[in-house]
C-alpha cells in the first residue's frame, strides 16, 4: 500500500510504500523544540521505500553531529529525521502522512523528561 504525506504549504511531498512498523513517540526537549509540541511522532521507514514527489524546500538542520531534521523552507513543518550510522532509515514525522494506521508498535521515549501533566 503506498500513502501520500504533504506538508503544510504542499511544497513538501512524497509517497512512502512500506509497512507501518514503528512508530517512536520522542518527549526529549530536542524533540520538543524541532516539533514546538508536546512530542515527535517519528514513524520508522526504509529510505528505498519513500519517493518525494517535491523537494525544492526542503532543508535539512543538524541538531547533533550526524543527525538531521529535514524540514520545509515554505512552511516550517518538520518532514523526517536522518542520521549518518543509519543511512537506510528515515524517521518520517507522522503528521505529514495521509491516515496513518495503526503500527505494529509504539516506542514512547524519553518520557520523564516530558510534561509531567501530560496523559
Ligand atoms: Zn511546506
Ligand atoms: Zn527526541
Amino acid at each position: 500500500m503506498t500513502r501520500s504525506a504533504s506538508c503544510l504549504c504542499g511544497a513538501t511531498r512524497y509517497r512512502w510504500s512500506g509497512p507501518v512498523g514503528e512508530v517512536v513517540l520522542c518527549h526529549c526537549g530536542q524533540c520538543r523544540r524541532a516539533n514546538g509540541g508536546a512530542f515527535n511522532v517519528a514513524v520508522l521507514a526504509d529510505v528505498a521505500d519513500v519517493r518525494f514527489e517535491a523537494r525544492d524546500r526542503l532543508r535539512e538542520y543538524e541538531s547533533s553531529p550526524g543527525k538531521y531534521r529535514a524540514f520545509c523552507s515554505g512552511c516550517g513543518a518538520p518532514v523526517y529525521s536522518r542520521r549518518d550510522d543509519l543511512p537506510d532509515v528515515l524517521r518520517l514525522r507522522g503528521g505529514l502522512i495521509d491516515d496513518l494506521p495503526a503500527p505494529r508498535e509504539v516506542i514512547v521515549s524519553h518520557r520523564a523528561d516530558g510534561w509531567d501533566w501530560l496523559d
